[in-house]
């Protein structure tokens, strides 16, 4: 009932840092600063939620490890993903978003309002708590990887793989995604090398044979990274090692990790249901976690699409089922206020 009494004060309680190191509460919480986060920041604010939005360790989001985005509509001539990403924390500070560098370090989901702890110090509590804390690609943690991130090296196919069309690329992993992702090559690249540490693919039967009929996958079996190799122009091929012991090289200007992604949700393990990598469940259709008042949004949720304009679509998704619960709330308390007036 706590909760619904400081909602009926709103404008003066919303948002206020208490004194004496008392826990600050605020209605809408949103942790994370990628595509979901800031667009659920513009229309939390818009609302006129007074949406408090933390940036975590990377502000801006995966967007400002890139260059060129290409895909997302609205900017007919590209953009670069920092710039990007700058403009969406500008639209969602012009309508007042309280935006902060911090990082949510732990969180008490089992009573409402909301608790998130803050860089291990600082407590908020919220009414509504969206979490877009996004999905980190894995890595093979080699050197030469790191030196050609976004120079030939990339952990997204769907994003990247047009600037490599019709030249000869690399595929590592041997899932459904590795699967996905060099079938996906295969319509844009000239030649799609899938590199693979084992004698047989993980991937569902049906991606199997789809693999395996494309004419310009070929597979290269028992085979592991030894080195990403390259100029200052970017990647110029790969080095392999057998499980022989072998090494040999091969030609490639492109080379894509498929090797999966952590979804950034370890906090909210005890309280929300996830699937057995980390991706938060919510309800089809919406960003409803199996938590009334908690919200997902992003590719902490979707280990299907990952994809700025996805992202933002279920960013705007979280602050219209937020905005529409709060409301729902709000209603119910008054009612059951004037039902004890009575
Ligand atoms: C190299 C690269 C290139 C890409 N290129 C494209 C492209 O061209 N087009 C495209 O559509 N997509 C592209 N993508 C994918 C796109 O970046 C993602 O789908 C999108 O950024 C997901 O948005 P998000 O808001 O869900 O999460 P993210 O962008 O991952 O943002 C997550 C946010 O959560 C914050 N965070 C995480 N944990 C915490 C915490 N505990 N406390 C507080 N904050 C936290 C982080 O600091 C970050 O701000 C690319 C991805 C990569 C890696």
């Amino acid at each position: 009932m706590a909760l619904f009494k400081k909602m009926d004060n709103l404008e003066e309680e919303q948002n206020t840092e208490q004194l004496n190191g008392e826990t600050e509460h605020v209605k809408v919480l949103i942790v994370g600063s990628g595509p979901a986060g800031y667009t659920a920041a513009i229309y939390a604010a818009r609302a006129n939620l007074q949406p408090v939005l933390y940036e975590g360790m990377e502000p801006g989001g995966q967007l400002t490890t890139t260059t060129d985005v290409e895909n997302y509509p609205g900017y007919p001539q590209g953009i670069q993903g920092p710039d990007m990403m700058e403009d969406f924390k500008k639209q969602a500070e012009r309508f007042g978003t309280d935006i902060r560098f911090g990082l949510a370090t732990a969180a008490d989901l089992s009573q409402r309002p909301y608790t998130i702890t803050i860089d291990d110090k600082k407590k908020i509590q919220a009414d509504a708590l969206i979490i877009a804390t996004g999905a980190s690609a894995k890595y093979l943690g080699l050197e030469s990887e790191d030196q050609f991130k976004g120079m030939g090296v990339s952990a997204c196919a769907t994003c990247d793989g047009f600037f490599y069309k019709n030249q000869d690329v690399a595929v590592v992993g041997g899932g459904d995604s590795a699967a996905e992702e060099a079938l996906y090559l295969a319509g844009i690249c000239n030649k799609v090398y899938m590199i693979h540490r084992r004698d047989q693919l993980r991937a569902s039967q049906i991606m199997q044979e789809r693999v395996f009929q494309s004419e310009n996958i070929e597979i290269l079996w028992n085979a592991q990274t030894k080195e990403v190799l390259g100029d200052e122009n970017g990647v110029t091929g790969v080095r392999l090692q057998k499980t022989t012991g072998e090494e040999y090289d091969i030609s490639v200007t492109g080379f894509f990790l498929a090797i999966g992604h952590k979804p950034n949700s370890d906090i909210f393990r005890d309280y929300l249901e996830m699937d057995e990598t980390g991706y938060i469940k919510t309800t089809p259709g919406s960003t409803h976690t199996n938590l009334e008042g908690v919200f997902a949004a992003g590719d902490v949720q979707d280990s299907i699409y990952r994809q700025a304009v996805t992202a933002a679509g279920s960013g705007c998704k979280a602050a219209l089922d937020a905005e529409r619960w709060l409301a729902e709330k709000e209603f119910e308390a008054k009612k059951a206020a004037q039902k004890e007036e009575a």
